[in-house]
């Protein structure tokens, strides 16, 4: 059974959607490189026919009969890959679609999967985006974060226990969201009986671990994806991460002796810096692989909290609300803390490359919403560039925004690849991203449902994106306590 009914029908469908083309001058993208994502080869001097937001036909250039009428744009030495999904955002509060769809478009970023907001809000942008000429990229709509009564945000939805955990789950299903996302207070009875629910109404569910469940326990309950490469799931990969855990716990424990604390901290982040053992992480990673569990590392968000000088002087700061980029700032970890998070944080990013070694399906996205120093758009670049850092090859960083989300998503015969019948989202590069995959960075033009974003275009969005930015003021942390 298809599990994103709702996707299938109004995403995807060209009359249903804003990037829909439908009666739109045919396109014809020519000489150009095809990158064929699913085997990492490259077929050379092709041409890709669009028509009505679908890829009508691809072959060699020579074979090509291009209908007359059609715009045809000479793609001599360029690249084309499929359009790219950024799988973990926050796109749908606080009027930041404003910024973040343009730079969604201009950088390539044809589809993402919103995780998660205000249930008004996220009903709200839904109804935006599905508006022609919204301007929006493709968006796979969670509903609000099911999570425990309190929600640890003000936009979470509040489940105390096992009954409204039900609820919520016919609630949210009958509201059309595509899938449910659930959160770290969730008890353990309102988790399963969502777990259960869900499967009962075809609806899936993903996002974190909540404290009260184990990885394991989760895994088998059937939740899609999990988010983040955390430090309660990189605990598990670390040799004696557990008990070293448990020992600074200890250490902190009222009534314990003050001088225990230090040492206990220190022999825990020494195990984090020190990486991920093998034979610790197999057990996890062989679960998630037989389960089909997916996993979105999110190493862009992490990476921000401990920012770099160079990131922090990053430009793309034009693009972030200035009172935001001020918070980033002023909250930013310094000196030897940022040091010490960044050896951890390169040590744990090896367990993605276990990960995807064990057969896990990993899911390129970045957590763009307020997060330090996560640019909307441009960071799924830097996400794919993370992931190749942390052991990917550049084919499985690209698989990771392309191909993965297509067969997360169940739509792999629409979308994921460039090819004849698939929907017309693709870049055109002017670099062969196997080769770096920084190349994804160096776009000629976009093409979203048929549509192209060429250079003029792009340049465009992202002054409209900049625009937009510095007339916001963003509200502070929405964070609740328990
Ligand atoms: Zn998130």
């Amino acid at each position: 059974m298809k599990r994103f009914p709702a996707l299938l029908a109004l995403c995807l469908a060209t009359a249903a959607l804003a990037p829909a083309n439908a009666g739109a001058q045919d396109l014809a993208l020519t000489h150009v490189t095809i990158v064929d994502v699913e085997s990492g080869g490259l077929r050379a001097d092709q041409t890709v026919l669009i028509r009505d937001s679908r890829i009508a036909w691809t072959g060699p250039s020579r074979e090509a009969r291009i209908p007359s009428g059609a715009r045809t744009v000479d793609a001599t030495g360029r690249y084309a890959i499929p359009g790219l999904w950024d799988m973990h955002v926050h796109t749908s509060r606080e009027g930041r679609a404003a910024h973040f769809w343009p730079q969604f478009l201009a950088y390539g970023v044809t589809g993402v999967r919103e995780m998660g907001s205000y249930l008004d809000s996220l009903q709200y942008w839904r109804g935006r985006a599905r508006q022609p000429g919204s301007g929006a990229p493709r968006i796979v709509f969670s509903s609000p974060m099911l999570d425990g009564s309190p929600p640890a945000w003000r936009h979470g939805y509040g489940v105390a226990d096992s009954a409204a955990a039900v609820a919520a789950v016919d609630t949210m299903a009958a509201l059309g969201f595509d899938f449910l996302k659930v959160y770290a207070r969730l008890p353990r009875d309102a988790y399963f009986s969502i777990a259960r629910r869900a499967r009962e109404r075809g609806i899936p569910f993903a996002g974190h671990i909540p404290v009260s469940v184990t990885a394991m326990e989760a895994i088998d309950a059937g939740q899609r994806s999990i988010e983040h490469l955390n430090d309660d799931l990189y605990l598990l990969c670390v040799p004696g991460g557990a008990a070293l855990q448990q020992r600074y716990l200890a250490a902190r424990a009222p009534g314990a002796p003050a001088d225990s604390v230090q040492p206990a901290l220190d022999r825990l982040l020494g195990a984090l810096q020190a990486g991920p053992g093998a034979a610790e992480c197999a057990p996890l990673l062989r679960r998630m692989a037989a389960h089909g569990t997916w996993f979105t590392p999110t190493l862009t968000v992490h990476r921000g909290m401990s920012p770099t000088d160079e990131l922090a002087a990053d430009p793309r700061i034009r693009f972030v609300p200035p009172n935001l980029a001020r918070r980033w700032e002023s909250g930013r970890r310094r000196g030897e803390e940022a040091r010490i998070e960044q050896r951890i944080n390169a040590a744990s990013a090896r367990m993605v490359a276990m990960a995807q070694a064990a057969g896990v399906g990993i899911l390129a996205g970045t957590d763009a919403s307020d997060e330090a120093y996560v640019f909307a758009g441009s960071g799924l670049h830097d996400e794919l560039a993370l992931l190749v850092e942390a052991g990917l090859t550049p084919l499985q960083a690209l698989q990771a925004a392309t191909l993965n989300p297509a067969r997360y998503l169940e739509a792999a015969d629409s979308m994921g690849t460039v090819a004849a019948g698939k929907v017309a989202d693709l870049l055109l590069l002017d670099a062969d991203p196997l080769a770096d995959i920084r190349n994804t960075m160096r776009i000629f033009a976009v093409v979203h449902g048929g549509r192209l974003i060429d250079a003029a275009e792009r340049e465009r969005l992202l002054r409209l994106a900049q625009d937009e930015a510095a007339r916001a003021a963003v509200a502070p942390p929405a964070r609740q306590p328990e």
